[in-house]
């Protein structure tokens, strides 16, 4: 087998047992890797409670991982959510997915839970569990201190331990595995930390044509203003959408409410190039580099983040922003779900917190003291316990990014159908939006949106299953991909294959969602989209008409009954209707 391993990792935990397994070409065809292969594992489990032991904890690579593909070096971590009880995964990058993978791994499956503390280490072939009960409550920056010489390292905080729930997995000390909580379910299956150590070659079928294949894929990234231009997030960071968005009067500013922030202009991504004036650095394999961090180790953080602990919390201190992040994580918690949820405070409590308050109720949070323990179970939860349930701005529990749907509504769109809740990266409507990439499409029409969201997430399935990073597919498209594919594998296929492929992983997240009774009333938006007038004229409310049209429209193109849940007839089409394969 060429690109991928062909072997597995079963770890039982409460067994203290490790397997290895070798599944079927067949099987990785399917479901590439990554993503795919990891929904694959956990839906025959996914009915069970998230914290019931046989819940498997899985951590998968790609094909592409540990190639010279650019931006391969990323792998996927999922579970059933703790916050949500859809499916829960995440994307992450920094070394870990190329590491796993040179250890000789496509994916690693941890079932059951340990008896005592523990950390997991895996080199060449070979997986050690260590009881390192002196690590209990310890900060991700001092366990990372302490164990990076034995790889890249994957580490939960107390914000876990404490049982907040949406703690993140951290890897490399910076590179967040945050959103659906599923570092709530290492620590439930008692994992302080996993590290990947490898030294293995990766078997590539053909490299000289990946060679070349890699050479056009970098062409194509050069010439995209979005991330090598004056402005692109290579230079800037993804910090560089700030200003846009702002200017696209689409900045979530104090829980929603609101769609500018007064202070925007000086906390733009230029604001921190000139007070921190980071360097650039990347996941493994990726020469765009779109991390920032200081000469101190100290990370900038990512739009998302800069956005929400500022403009939606009311917070015009730049340093308390970094703070914020750092906070988070060393406590590790999600930092848009931690914002979000201190947005629903403040609204239902109609109160302003200080830069200091604010900080200090961050440690709280991932402390479970005092309001924090109210917070750490997240802003739907806690505003349902409020009597005011339309102060929790979220999709099926999960937090809203930082785009005001009101001002795309193919984000609109996407928010309500995403698998994993309210995510921008299931479809990232904002890239033909509002960064007009691949083409420009209006913002203020749902026409035609369905079929876009249903494409652009099938895409972004089958990317995070090679692995590749989404934000390349700004330049380049799946027709290089599969060239680069087809040259690492041996195995020829086209892009539209491989979209193929994304259909198929994706329509096995809705039937998992399904199958825990996830419907059209879950695929829903906040009222306030639909109901609040914004200050400024040209944002208005969404009509509830189009937005339902549109949601209708979308079942239909992906195969879904008026209900949103999948039917037999494209479960077949698709050839996930005979999968039932349980870890053993
Ligand atoms: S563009 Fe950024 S997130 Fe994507 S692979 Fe490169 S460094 Fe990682």
């Amino acid at each position: 087998m060429f690109g991928w391993t062909g072997k597995l990792a079963i770890i039982n935990l409460s067994k203290n047992e490790i397997k290895f397994n070798e599944p079927p070409l067949e099987l990785y065809l399917k479901f590439i890797g990554g993503r795919g292969l990891a929904g694959f594992f956990l839906k025959p489990y996914i009915t069970l409670e998230w914290d019931n032991g046989l819940i498997p904890l899985l951590l998968f690579t790609g094909p592409l991982v540990g190639t010279i593909s650019p931006t391969s070096g990323r792998m996927t971590m999922m579970s059933k959510s703790p916050l949500t009880g859809t499916i829960g995964d995440s994307s992450v990058g920094g070394k870990f997915g190329t590491m796993l993978k040179k250890a000789g791994f496509d994916g690693v499956i941890i079932t059951g839970k340990s008896e005592y503390l523990c950390g997991i280490e895996i080199t060449d072939d070979d997986i050690k569990i260590n009881r390192v009960e002196h690590l209990k409550n310890k900060s991700i920056s001092y366990v990372h201190s302490i164990i990076k010489d034995k790889g890249s390292t994957a580490i939960i905080g107390p914000a876990a331990e404490n049982g907040v729930l949406f703690s993140s997995i951290i890897i490399d000390g910076h590179f967040a595995s945050g959103r659906s909580g599923i570092g709530l379910t290492m620590a439930e299956k008692k994992i302080k930390y996993i590290t990947a150590f490898g030294t293995k070659k990766i078997k590539i079928s053909d490299f000289d044509e990946l060679k070349k294949a890699r050479e056009e894929i970098v062409r194509l990234t050069s010439a995209s203003p979005a991330l090598f231009g004056n402005f692109g997030i290579s230079r800037f960071g993804t910090g560089a959408l700030y200003d846009l968005i702002d200017s696209r009067h689409m900045m979530p500013t104090l829980n929603f409410k609101k769609i500018n922030f007064e202070y925007a202009s000086s906390m733009n991504a230029h604001a921190y190039k000139k007070k921190y004036n980071p360097k650039s650095i990347g996941c493994s394999g990726c020469h765009i580099l779109c991390k920032k961090i200081t000469d101190d180790g100290t990370a900038i953080p990512e739009y998302e983040t800069m956005s929400h602990f500022s403009a939606l919390i009311g917070n015009n201190d730049i340093e308390a922003v970094v703070q914020a992040n750092k906070i988070c994580n060393e406590v590790g918690m999600d930092t848009i779900s931690a914002a979000s949820t201190i947005a629903c405070f403040l609204e239902v409590s109609n109160k302003k917190l200080s830069p200091s308050e604010i900080l200090s109720l961050l440690e709280d949070i991932g402390n479970k003291k005092g309001i924090g323990a109210e917070l750490g179970m997240g802003s739907a939860n806690y505003a349902e316990i409020k009597g005011n349930k339309d102060t929790s701005m979220s999709v099926k529990k999960l937090e809203l990014p930082a785009y005001d749907p009101r001002g795309a509504y193919g984000m609109a769109l996407a928010y309500a159908t995403s698998t994993r809740g309210g995510c921008h990266l299931r479809a990232y409507p904002i890239s033909h939006e509002i960064l007009r990439k691949p083409v420009a499409t209006d913002r203020f029409t749902f026409a035609g949106k369905a079929r876009i969201i249903k494409i652009s997430e099938d895409l972004n399935a089958a990317a995070d299953s090679l692995t590749a990073c989404k934000f390349i597919f700004f330049a380049a498209t799946l027709e290089e991909y599969a060239r680069v594919f087809s040259a690492v594998t041996g195995i020829k296929m086209f892009g539209q294959d491989i979209l193929k492929a994304g259909e198929r992983i994706y329509y096995n997240e809705i039937i998992m969602n399904s199958m825990n009774g996830f419907n059209s009333k879950h695929d829903d938006l906040p009222k306030r989209f639909f109901e609040l007038e914004s200050v400024n004229k040209e944002i208005k409310p969404l009509n509830r008409e189009a937005f339902l049209l549109a949601r209708s429209n979308y079942y239909k193109v992906r195969g879904l009954n008026e209900n949103g849940n999948p039917s037999f007839e494209k479960t077949k089409e698709l050839g996930i209707d005979d999968d039932l394969w349980k870890i053993s």
